[in-house]
């Protein structure tokens, strides 16, 4: 496919490199079409132009737009990597050219060996890969800086002659996966935790849409536990291109637990009312299915017997993609994606006085099921849906606000909504 870019206004290219989608046969179009109508939208407030080319995504962008434009990269799902780009002429003294000045840069960074790697996908150019390579070579050894390594170079130089010549170095790795949106719609039950973020961030990782559920108990819970929340849902709107977060005020649900259910099934029956309430919203936001942080034996509450209840709570297909991952694991992806310090703040989500001495490990269905049918809590649990609040968090709004260079307006902000 062709495309029509004036380089000489959009003076910046990236290139993204499209790994898995490549894999996916006659899908890959419906997947490619996502990544670029992703990128674009959360490039709409700037001067940039996105567009796929035979495996590989563009951006082109004026000087302006190159903080938008790279940390939206950063947070692209659906890419290997990105690298900015030199677009050239498809001759030898330009490739050569380009090479040089790619070269410098690496010698200052204290690169000291070198490859090149020429791919030729217009087969009209009259030079193949290799003679491209030898051709392109010799202007960094012949200046003396650096030596050829092929095995373990400091810095590999890709020359790709396409439509155009494009000349890179180093690329910056991403998160991988499918592009949001190919895989349906998940709703994530999002706690100030470690583990629910990630948790949905594996889930967008593989094309998924995530809207958030987070179940407040104020005054019990902290408005800073809220706000803990907010600033994870944020997160998770970057790498899912937008997110909504619904607010359900779970105290007096909490109250009747408390008053109605035995000590040690306390938690056992917040889990369950939670799964209630996240039913009625997923049927309201058409979701596929639900998603939870939980890991086997990570808690009283992650048994298999007592996770075997709380699923049969659930109306939608539930998804644990933690369930067989310990702490150290989804503390290192928490991490990545810079969840992590925002949930280890000091603010419970959960509070003691609602946390049972000695909970119950191995429930079963019927005994949970009796419990819960005596609390008579239904009306509650539906009360505290009705009354949720929602907020929106954007990619698109959020680099808007830092960076537009076009007319943009904002299509909430973070400002919060009720129905
Ligand atoms: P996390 O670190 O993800 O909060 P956790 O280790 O604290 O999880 P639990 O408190 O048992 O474990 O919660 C298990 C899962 O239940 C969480 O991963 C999350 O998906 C869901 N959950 C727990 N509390 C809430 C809440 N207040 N609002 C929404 N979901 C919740
Ligand atoms: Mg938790």
């Amino acid at each position: 496919m062709k495309h029509d870019i004036d380089f000489n206004y959009y003076t910046e290219t990236y290139l993204g490199k499209v790994g898995e989608l490549t894999l996916k046969g006659g899908n890959m179009r419906v997947f490619e079409k996502q990544l670029v109508l992703n990128l674009r939208l959360a490039l709409e407030s700037v001067e940039a132009r996105v567009w796929t080319q035979a495996g590989r995504l563009y951006v082109s962008c004026t000087k302006d737009s190159v903080p938008a434009a790279e940390y939206a990269l950063d947070r692209l799902i659906g890419i290997t990597g990105w690298a900015k780009v030199r677009v050239v002429e498809k001759t030898m003294e330009a490739i050569r050219a380009a090479v040089a000045e790619e070269g410098k840069a690496a010698v200052a960074s204290g690169a000291k060996t070198f490859k090149i790697d020429a791919r030729r996908e217009d087969k009209s150019f009259a030079l193949n890969s290799y003679e491209i390579c030898s051709g392109a070579a010799g202007v960094l050894f012949d200046d003396g800086t650096m030596s050829v390594d092929v095995h373990n170079p400091d810095v590999v130089i890709n020359v790709e002659v396409r439509d155009k010549c494009y000349v890179y170095c180093a690329q910056r790795k991403t998160c991988r996966g499918l592009p949001v949106g190919v895989s349906g719609k998940g709703l994530l039950l999002l706690s100030g935790g470690i583990d629910s973020p990630v948790a949905g961030y594996r889930m967008m990782r593989r094309g998924m849409k995530v809207e958030c559920i987070y179940f407040h108990s104020y005054p019990y819970t902290s408005e800073e536990a809220q706000k803990k929340v907010e600033d994870l849902a944020r997160i998770i709107g970057q790498y899912g291109v937008d997110t909504h977060l619904n607010i359900i005020p779970f105290t007096d649900v909490q109250m009747q637990i408390k008053a109605k259910s035995p000590e040690a099934y306390t938690t056992l029956m917040l889990r369950l009312c939670m799964m209630k309430c996240a039913n009625l919203l997923a049927e309201r936001v058409h979701a596929d299915c639900l998603i939870t942080g939980e890991s086997l034996g990570q808690v009283a509450s992650q048994t298999i017997q007592n996770l075997t209840v709380t699923e049969s709570f659930a109306e939608y297909p539930l998804l644990r993609p933690l369930v067989g991952l310990d702490k150290e694991e989804i503390t290192a992806t928490a991490e990545e994606i810079g969840t992590f310090d925002i949930s280890i703040l000091p603010y419970e989500d959960c509070c003691v006085l609602f946390t049972p001495k000695h909970p119950i490990l191995r429930a079963t269905v019927e005994e949970a099921k009796a419990i819960y049918d005596s609390m008579q809590i239904d009306e509650l649990v539906q009360k505290a849906f009705e009354d949720r609040k929602i907020m929106r968090f954007s990619l698109r709004d959020e680099i808007g606000s830092k960076w537009a260079t076009k007319k943009f307006v904002p299509q909430t902000g973070d400002c919060i909504l009720k129905e």
